[in-house]
């Protein structure tokens, strides 16, 4: 076995690497330097960790998010690591203490501020040391592109002309091309590796909902993730504290959060979010960026993001640990209307109101659009990918109709009615409704009138929000939002071009969902509780968060394993040496505990080798087996092997594990038992003329064979 692998087995207790980080790890294990791009939960940090504890000398690590510093840590000294850090929050003499850690050689890893390390003190105190190697996180930060530029890591360059033999690593979750040559450029990385994954979030399910009843719908998606965390965005300050107002009176564990608040009340509200269990935190924007909680369950967004940027930042907040998640957006008519409102008032030169209102409309067009969100969220950020399976349009392809003709009537009816009124009253003109506004304006004379009563009020409010989302009509806030025509209107009027829109559903009220994992019975929730609250006593003994103890994903793992012994209890996941031995014998007791009250299920699932298991939770969540071959830098044959393992232990169905859809997977079947009697796969293959490969024809196999 490598340094790097049994390193990541016996302190972070995970079985394998995930994506490019062997690789990354192994480049600078050697000496040299590399470049990192990898989306926020995609392992980032394993990479310098590994190769710190691997070589000699302690591994200096500039971040500029302090908050962040004391959270990594913690995470490191629960891991056994000897990890510090240095910034401004340290009193001078616990930085003294530090400081001589460092020059003593007990120090595996420290986290500095880029300001500190570049100071004339600090960068000679490295100079008596060995550096195991430079990291620099959040290295978009060195260009003026991304979002917050530090003049200070500019300076960073010095680093490698003080030491040219220290291996670098720079790492950043931003996904832009520019901004990528402009950190290879500015930091001197020109013959670093470069290492850049996908950015997709596989276990994030995207669903974007028409705002009807925003309230009702928000507490059905909360409702749906019971005692689970999650962060709900709204626009502006005070809807942030109505909302959270309102979840409370609902019996919601909600608290606010947005910069109008006083440090004191933001500090409680962010602790409580990364301490207590099943917190719902409301907030601005504001909030996120100096947060790590890696079980963040869900984001809900009840106002439109200005763009599709912010809106993958933020619903990237969920999910980090790469468990089933969920990010549902609502939004309407009067979102349009207002963010295109707030662009036109802005004092922005031209130019950059120009470059606004292109990345509203991108993110419109994602709202509106009829096909795999994911998909075009990836190919907005120029990746190419399939359809994902784990998200609404996926999942439940949305009806389209064609709306041509609907359309040119409410475009002529906006004309004819002069472009002087808002959507609400030209729907009742088409509707031909005999309001005290179309009597005052006379419209029950126009030619329009009536003409629209073929369908419901709610298809008209759709077609006028597609309509304006798409850039047919725009809205005149300075007239109370007055509809009125763009260029692109005539061709449409004209009948030259076709418009398709999505059906208002009625299915689209439920926002609740069935993502996330289920117990299999009333006991088992319960052992689940227990866990939790054994791991949350731990942590407040140590006035640490839950997560820092052990993850969700080795709770249950528990829940699955029941392990007995320190040995059972060694090979789950994220169990390494030193929670091991801390915190092993708490959770055995308190499985015994549970047993001798309730007994141990008899259908334990077969143990399924941790590889397995990884290949298929992420087959789970939705990926294709030939995707998580890829990122896992396996075979599809042997990704295909693991959902076998699988599917023969009832972990997953045959649908799931192969992605085929009934009638493909029906076609497989016959083929399977007519081509063979012994439904050996080679006569099935030739019969299907090698459209399917052997692995999932093998999937397909097992899956029979289990009925
Ligand atoms: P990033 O910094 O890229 O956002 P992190 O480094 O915080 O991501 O990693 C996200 C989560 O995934 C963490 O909980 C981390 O421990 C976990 N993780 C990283 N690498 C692996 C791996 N090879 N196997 C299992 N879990 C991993
Ligand atoms: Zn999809």
């Amino acid at each position: 076995m490598t340094q790097a692998l049994s390193v990541l087995q016996h302190t972070f207790g995970y079985p394998a690497f995930r994506g490019k980080q062997q690789a990354i790890i192994e480049t600078l294990a050697r000496g040299d330097d590399a470049l990192v791009l990898m989306p926020t939960g995609g392992g980032k940090s394993l990479c310098y960790q590994i190769p710190s504890l691997i070589r000699p000398g302690c591994g200096i690590v500039v971040s500029p998010l302090i908050a962040l510093m004391q959270d990594q840590v913690d995470t490191l000294r629960q891991l056994g690591v000897r990890a510090a850090y240095l910034n401004s929050t340290l009193d001078s003499r616990d930085a003294w203490l530090t400081e001589q850690q460092l020059l003593q050689g007990e120090l595996d890893l420290l986290y500095v501020a880029p300001e500190r390390l570049l100071t004339e003190r600090f960068l000679s105190l490295l100079g008596q040391v060995t550096p195991a190697l430079f990291a620099i996180d959040e290295a978009h930060c060195v260009s003026q592109w991304g979002h917050d530029f530090r003049p200070e890591y500019r300076q960073l360059s010095v680093l490698h002309e003080r030491w040219p033999n220290v291996p670098r690593i720079a790492l950043t979750a931003t996904a832009d091309r520019n901004t990528r040559d402009d950190i290879a450029e500015r930091l001197g990385l020109s013959d670093a590796e470069h290492f850049v994954t996908s950015f997709d979030r596989p276990n994030i399910r995207y669903r974007i909902m028409e705002k009807q009843k925003p309230k009702d719908q928000l507490l059905a998606f909360i409702r749906s993730h019971p005692k689970e965390a999650g962060i709900v965005y709204c626009a502006s300050r005070k809807r942030v504290e109505d909302t959270a107002e309102w979840l409370r009176t609902q019996g919601i564990a909600a608290l606010h959060y947005h910069a109008g608040l006083d440090i004191k009340t933001r500090t409680l509200h962010q602790q409580k979010f990364l301490r207590d269990d099943g917190i719902v935190m409301v907030a601005t924007i504001a909030f996120g960026m100096g947060i790590d909680k890696p079980d963040v369950r869900f984001v809900a967004h009840l106002d439109l993001p200005k763009s599709i940027e912010g809106y993958y930042q933020e619903t990237g907040r969920a999910g980090r640990d790469g468990e089933p998640s969920e990010a549902l957006l609502l939004y309407g008519m009067q979102d349009v209307m207002l963010q295109r409102e707030i662009m036109a008032n802005s004092d922005l030169p031209e130019a950059q109101r120009q470059l606004e209102r292109q990345k509203l409309d991108a993110m419109l067009g994602l709202c509106e659009s009829t096909t795999c969100r994911r998909q075009h969220l990836l190919g907005y950020f120029g990746e190419n990918s399939q359809p994902c399976g784990n998200c609404d349009n996926c999942l439940t392809p949305p009806e389209t109709w064609d709306a041509t003709e609907a359309a040119q009537k409410a475009l002529s009816c906006i004309y004819r009615s002069g472009q002087r009124f808002g959507a609400g009253h030209v729907t009742d003109i088409l509707l031909g409704k005999s309001t005290e506004k179309v009597a005052q304006h006379q419209h029950e004379k126009l030619s329009t009138f009536g003409i629209g009563q073929d369908l419901p009020e709610a298809s008209w409010r759709a077609v006028f929000r597609q309509l304006l989302a798409g850039g047919w009509i725009d809205s005149d806030p300075a007239q109370y939002g007055a509809l009125h025509l763009t260029e692109r209107a005539k061709p449409l009027l004209k009948g030259d071009v076709r418009l398709t829109l999505r059906k208002a559903s009625a299915k689209a009220k439920k926002a609740a969902s069935d993502s996330g994992f289920r117990f299999r019975d009333e006991a088992e929730a319960m052992l689940w509780d227990a866990l939790r609250r054994r791991r949350k006593q731990l942590a407040e003994a140590q006035g640490i968060p839950p997560y820092m103890i052990f993850g969700d994903t080795t709770l249950r793992h528990m829940l699955d394993r029941r392990p007995e012994t320190l040995e059972d209890m060694r090979n789950l996941f994220g169990v390494g040496d030193s929670k091991l031995a801390r915190y092993g014998q708490a959770f055995i007791d308190e499985i015994e505990q549970h047993h001798a009250q309730y007994g141990r299920p008899v259908a334990m699932k077969p143990v399924i080798n941790e590889s397995s298991e990884l290949s298929i939770a992420e087959v789970k969540s939705g990926r294709s087996a030939v995707a998580v071959a890829n990122s896992r830098g396996l075979s599809a044959e042997t990704v295909y092997n693991h959902l076998c393992a699988g599917i023969a232990a009832g972990m997953i169905d045959v649908s799931t594990a192969t992605q085929l859809d009934p009638e493909t997977l029906n076609r497989i079947e016959t083929v399977l038992v007519s081509a063979d009697e012994d439904m050996r796969l080679k006569p099935a293959f030739d019969a299907l003329d090698g459209e399917f490969s052997y692995g999932l024809l093998r999937c397909v196999k097992t899956g029979m064979l289990q009925k």
